[in-house]
């Protein structure tokens, strides 16, 4: 059993932001990555939006700066996925890979979100063999063949022009008439010369063999039915927040996203924060995620102050 003044879950801009802050702050913190060490940014290439970078900085970079940085100030940043919580009063119990027990004056929770799949028995059946929730992790195996990225957002609209520079053609399965992605992102596409977008389709089942993914079939408005043929296939259909395990003690709302105070990042257990994603239905920047980080790790140093 090991005791922290500040225990932060998540190591993504968010979790690193916040362990910047709480070490700066003299809190000590202890940060534990979960899962995906540098969070869903390490799923992109390039990340043009972020402050600071004029010609834009490489996602992994610009994440093992943050960690350095927390680390550099005394965060102690270790491997390790919270597996079971204790909220009911503190010090908050944290269990780490089911055999850890870590006690936490406070506890921010900054664990992300992650990517939604259709539901369908054919996707899960070849997940891993031609289904993938990531482009630039699994790009790389389709160049020079045909894939589909479904979803018509700026997560869809990034990966499919990212895979248009490896892959002979694309197809984006777009369920209504019009892209969600922003403005600019749609002008890239409709650019993109290797892209075809087909619009108002549904996947109805994804089809293949035992080699994996050789194609899909897709229903065109009410019940025209038709085959594409693809060796890769891409979700890009949005993310559901990673709070399950905290849903028992603090409030979320109907998505699952952890409810915090208008102002602050408080939740409704005091001495509990959430930062980033796993509250932010809204904004979901890496940008947005680091500011919630700073602002939890400042409501945790004054919770501190006021409750010992
Ligand atoms: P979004 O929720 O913005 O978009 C999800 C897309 O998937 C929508 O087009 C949606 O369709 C479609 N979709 C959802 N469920 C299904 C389904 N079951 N079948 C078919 N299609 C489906 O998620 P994103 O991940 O794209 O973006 C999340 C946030 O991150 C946004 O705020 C976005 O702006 C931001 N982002 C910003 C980037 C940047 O600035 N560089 C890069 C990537 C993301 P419909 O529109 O019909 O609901």
């Amino acid at each position: 059993m090991s005791r922290a003044k500040c225990l932060i879950l998540g190591g993504g801009p968010a979790g690193y932001t916040a362990a910047i802050y709480a070490s700066r702050a003299g809190l000590a913190p202890v940060l534990y990555e979960g899962m995906e060490p540098g969070g869903q940014l390490t799923t992109t290439t390039v990340v043009e939006n972020f402050p600071g970078f004029p010609g834009g900085i490489d996602a992994l970079t610009l994440m093992d700066g943050m960690r350095k940085q927390a680390a550099s100030f005394g965060a102690d940043i270790r491997r390790g996925v919270a597996t079971a919580v204790d909220l009911s009063e503190r010090p908050f119990k944290v269990i780490i890979d089911g055999k850890e027990t870590v006690e936490a004056e406070t506890l921010i929770i900054a664990t992300g979100a992650t990517a939604k799949y259709l539901g369908l028995p054919s996707e899960a059946k070849f997940r891993g063999l031609g289904v993938s929730a990531c482009a630039t992790c699994d790009g790389f195996f389709y160049r020079g063949k045909d894939v589909a990225v479904v979803g018509g957002g700026d997560t869809a609209c990034e990966e499919a022009l990212y895979l248009a520079g490896l892959c002979r053609k694309v197809y984006m399965i777009v369920r209504r008439d019009v892209f969600r992605a922003s403005k600019a992102m749609q002008e890239k596409v409709f650019a993109a010369p290797n892209i075809e977008i087909l619009w108002k389709c549904q996947t109805r089942e994804i089809l293949g063999d035992d080699s994996g993914v050789t194609g899909a079939r897709l229903v065109r408005g009410e019940d025209e039915v038709f085959d594409i043929a693809v060796d890769g296939f891409f979700l890009a259909i949005g993310h559901h927040p990673n709070s399950e395990l905290f849903a028992p003690w603090i409030e979320t709302d109907d998505k699952g996203y952890i409810v915090t105070s208008d102002k602050t990042q408080e939740t409704a257990v005091p001495g509990v924060f959430a930062a980033g994603d796993v509250q932010d239905p809204l904004y979901r920047q890496a940008i947005t995620a680091a500011a919630s980080g700073c602002r939890a790790a400042r409501d945790a140093e004054r919770f501190l102050v006021e409750n010992s």
